[in-house]
């Protein structure tokens, strides 16, 4: 099985909270490994992850996933503000 970004994206926050099951996991470790997205995509989805336990009164805003999976498609292909 080979996963793409956006199998990684769509398991990323049970990824975190370690419910994925280990052959998923193993695959999405050797994916992260060498994606600089989906690293990345990692990072921030930790990152709310945390904000919400340390924080009991932040809410998490509704279809922020759809959003944030939207926000890196665009920059997958191709920043609107040009670049490499
Ligand atoms: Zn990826």
């Amino acid at each position: 099985m080979v996963l793409n970004c956006r199998h990684v994206w769509k398991e990323i926050s049970n990824y975190i909270e370690g419910t994925v099951a280990p052959e998923l996991r193993d695959e999405m470790e050797q994916h992260l490994a060498h994606c600089r997205h989906c690293a990345a995509v990692l990072d921030s989805t930790r990152n709310i992850l945390y904000l919400i336990a340390d924080e009991r009164v932040f809410t998490l805003p509704a279809g922020y996933a759809d959003r944030l999976h939207a926000r890196l498609q665009e920059e997958i292909e191709g920043p609107p503000s040009g670049g490499v």
